[in-house]
């Protein structure tokens, strides 16, 4: 019989890779990188559109915590938050193979300082060189995704040329996202072309994101209470504030 403490432990890896792989830009970060759908092929669930619920609970010291879940309404399934009036948050996300992402601030000693030709502005370049996602809502009047979608109608393929994705701003209101095309060419290396295939769909790869928390034994009983209300609504737990990415 597998031990508690092995499921848990296991919970726990899934849950950490399953995080790495998320992109969050933050202010003046520039990400370059590939995307792996080509936005032709419906099928091809690793681009997607999805709904999410975003309700703010408490940790055990009291402190703020957001649980982000999958509402699953729009797949004709009863969705208990919807239910309760909780309106869901339209979103779209997709994987992408990041080559590296330019920061503002040095925050780690490995990034290399590089000079924009044209500016002059020092940047500081961090190596990715994997997969990630990223998701955001699809913006006020739709800005964001249109110009995703400006990207397909410009050159019939979302993976011709490697693309930019640049955050301004930091907070809930004065944030804004770009995401443009460059001129450049990337093929995926070769020890890639498997792991490629291997990526979830992203509503898939969000439901074992949020999926609920392992429950341990050192918890309190609010803190289990809150756990259990929250495994009926298919909750997980988030530590990012998702209100940002909301508009
Ligand atoms: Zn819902």
């Amino acid at each position: 019989m597998p031990g508690i403490n092995r499921i848990k432990s296991e919970a726990a890896d899934e849950k950490s890779q399953q995080s790495s792989s998320e992109l969050w830009p933050k202010d003046g970060d520039e990400v370059f990188g590939l995307i792996v759908s080509d936005g032709n092929d419906d099928n091809d669930l690793r681009f997607d559109k999805f709904y999410t619920h975003s309700v703010q609970g408490k940790r055990d010291d009291g402190s703020n915590l957001w649980k982000n879940s999958l509402c699953p309404s729009k797949e004709e399934e009863v969705c208990k938050l919807c239910d309760k009036d909780v309106r869901p948050a339209r979103k779209f996300g997709f994987w992408m193979y990041v080559n590296y992402i330019l920061h503002k601030e040095k925050k780690n000693d490995s990034w290399e300082a590089v000079k924009k030709r044209a500016s002059g502005e020092v940047q500081y370049k961090e190596d990715i060189n994997d997969f990630r996602v990223f998701s955001h809502g699809f913006g006020s009047k739709d800005y964001l995704f249109n110009q995703v979608v400006d990207i397909f109608n410009e050159y019939g393929s979302l993976n011709k040329y490697v693309i930019r994705i640049k955050r301004t701003g930091s907070g809930m209101k004065d944030t804004s996202y770009a995401i443009t095309s460059t001129t450049k060419i990337f093929e995926l290396p070769k020890e890639m072309q498997t792991k490629v295939k291997e990526l979830p769909g992203i509503r898939e790869f969000f439901k074992k994101q949020w999926s609920p928390r392992v429950q341990t034994s050192e918890d309190n009983k609010d803190a289990k209470l809150l756990t259990q209300e929250n495994d009926e609504l298919g909750l997980g737990d988030i530590d990012e504030d998702p209100t940002e990415s909301l508009f």
